[in-house]
């Protein structure tokens, strides 16, 4: 015989209802956007399994549907439904990706938990923000036996057999006494047209028909508001910012797709998790198929959300025959140039803009540089670097035409701290010299630079390496004339530093790279540059 079972929440998740359920969000009815969210997510996903399987499919076709009295509010849908393996894996623990790195940050600036609760969304578990009790009964497609899930958000949770007609799940939430406005049917039709107007399943209070149900992206961006844009990146992408760059667009020809895209104003949570993973959704003709694709939209773009959509890929084959079909590759490539070019744009029109979506997504995108030859040039054209130039961000071209005169090469330093690296001593004689220098701080530098060795003809140089050639380049009028007569003079000194430090150096050599300080450390021509070596020994290489 099944009786009611008892569980622990996982400790993140305990970790985070305290957080939730006391913090003073000021922004609370979201917690009703994130379940009409998961009810409709539940909806595309019961939608995806009737492909394979039509009995699935409810037969009056799907709805969302809210239901208030005075204390309660319940949220149902004929979706997916979850059994009891479900349960225990999706509603008590959390799974999201970057979740580790959400706790630590809640608590490093405990301060800040709202603004962070903002950017990380919490999901279902919002509804303890204004429910002190909340009863999940649902049953699986496919399956006969029904389930309820029942917690105060207090450590633990229930669940027990129950009975439910049909698939799908209902969400009760017994509202705080502080929380009866959410009871209250136009409170609860302002959140919807606010929150859930696009959403593309019929959200119903009793009859009434709350939205106009018709998938965003299919509209013409004329008949788009900004806020509908904002409402739905926040729907489909958990997200809580706004949307640092929208971009829809819509291509017709022999291969017809629209893509509907967003790129976020923050770092989400994940952007660095090994597993560096797409969140741009698949949709075939408006069914979704898939959330996570590598074959839709490639890694180094991983900070993108949104969704595309395609009449023209097959509906009847599984998501993995989907996933190796040529017309998705095709669709992979016309949306990354579409993206570079929405990029570009942006770099050249609103410099300043774009260098807070670089400060937040240059790295990721620069990995692109290594992974994606077919798009290197149109990477590099958006790719902007610190320097000791007049700009605090340049571009490579920028860098070429202020070249001096008789320079041959595009010099760069590279480092893990920027901070550091304006005072490396390398930097003296290039200083002297008025040559500009590139300052490279982020990992992916020193790979894409094994792999692309010049710009516009222009072979990129460590300075840290080599005998940089600074005798050809004139030196800027007033810095000419420094006395460069000590070279006889320090042969003596050069060997006793030479026969001091023996087999730990190469070699000891006089140079006109420093100014100011009396030794730096450089690596041979030919030899692996001191930062990427430095890296390269940390990871056990
Ligand atoms: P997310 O939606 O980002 O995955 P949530 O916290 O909102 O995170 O939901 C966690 C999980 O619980 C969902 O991924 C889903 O598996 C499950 N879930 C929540 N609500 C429903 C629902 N109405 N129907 C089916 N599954 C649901
Ligand atoms: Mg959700």
């Amino acid at each position: 015989v099944l009786e009611k079972e008892t569980f622990s929440f996982q400790t993140e998740v305990g970790q985070l209802l305290e957080i939730v359920a006391g913090s003073l969000y000021s922004n609370r009815e979201v917690f009703l956007r994130e379940l009409v969210s998961n009810a409709s997510d539940a909806c595309d996903k019961l939608r995806y399994a009737a492909l394979t399987d039509a009995s699935l499919a409810p037969a009056d076709g799907f709805a969302i549907t809210l239901a208030a009295d005075k204390k309660t509010l319940s949220i149902s849908d004929n979706g997916i439904g979850m059994n009891h393996a479900d349960l225990l894996d999706t509603l008590g623990t959390i799974a999201k990706s970057g979740t580790g790195a959400f706790i630590e940050a809640l608590k490093a600036d405990e301060k800040d938990a709202p603004g962070l609760i903002g950017q990380f969304g919490v999901g279902f578990y919002s509804a303890f923000m204004v429910a002190s009790k909340v009863d999940v009964l649902t049953r699986k497609a496919g399956e006969d036996e029904a389930w309820l899930w029942s917690s105060d958000g207090k450590g633990s949770f229930t669940i027990e057999p129950a009975t439910r007609d049909a698939a799908g799940t209902t969400v009760t939430l017994h509202l705080k006494k502080d929380a009866k406005e959410f009871a209250d049917p136009a409170r609860i039709r302002q959140i919807i047209t606010t929150y859930s107007e696009h959403i593309s399943f019929p959200v119903k209070l009793g009859d009434e028909t709350l939205n106009a149900a018709q998938a965003l992206w299919t509209k013409a961006p004329k008949d788009i508001t900004e806020d509908q844009y904002t409402e739905f990146y926040k729907h489909t992408s958990h997200a809580f910012d706004t949307p640092w760059h929208t971009i829809h667009n819509k291509v017709e020809g022999s291969l017809n797709h629209t893509s509907l895209l967003f790129v976020p104003s923050v770092q989400p949570f994940d952007l660095f998790d090994p597993e560096r993973k797409s969140h741009v959704k698949l949709y075939v003709n408006r069914v979704f198929i898939s959330e996570t694709t590598k074959d839709l939209i490639p890694a180094y773009l991983r900070f993108l959300r949104g969704v595309v959509d395609s009449q023209d890929l097959s509906l009847n084959v599984s998501r993995e025959m989907l996933q190796t079909d040529p017309k998705l590759a095709k669709i992979k490539s016309q949306v990354t140039k579409k993206v570079l070019s929405e990029l570009k744009k942006k770099a050249t029109k609103a410099p300043e803009d774009y260098a807070t979506f670089w400060g937040h997504f240059g790295a990721v995108l620069k990995e692109g540089l290594v992974e994606d030859a077919a798009s290197r040039d149109r990477i590099l054209e958006v790719c902007r670097f610190a320097s000791t130039g007049p700009e605090a961000l340049t571009s490579l071209s920028a860098y070429v035409e202020r070249m001096k005169e008789g320079q041959d090469a595009i010099f760069y330093i590279a480092g893990e701290d920027a901070g550091k690296l304006t005072q490396s001593p390398h930097l003296e004689g290039f200083k002297a010299k008025g040559v500009e220098v590139l300052l490279l701080s982020d990992h992916v530098d020193e790979f894409w630079l094994q792999h692309i060795h010049e710009f516009e003809g222009k072979p990129f140089k460590s300075i840290t390496r080599g005998a940089a050639d600074l005798d050809a380049i004139e030196a800027d009028a007033d810095e000419a004339d420094k006395d460069d007569d000590g070279a006889a003079d320090l042969s003596k000194l050069i060997a006793a530093i030479k026969a001091e430090l023996g087999e730990a150096v190469k070699d000891v050599r006089p140079s006109k790279r420093l100014t100011d300080s009396p030794v730096c450390l450089i690596a041979d021509e030919g030899d692996i540059d001191v930062n990427l070596e430095r890296l390269l020994r940390r990871h056990g290489q």
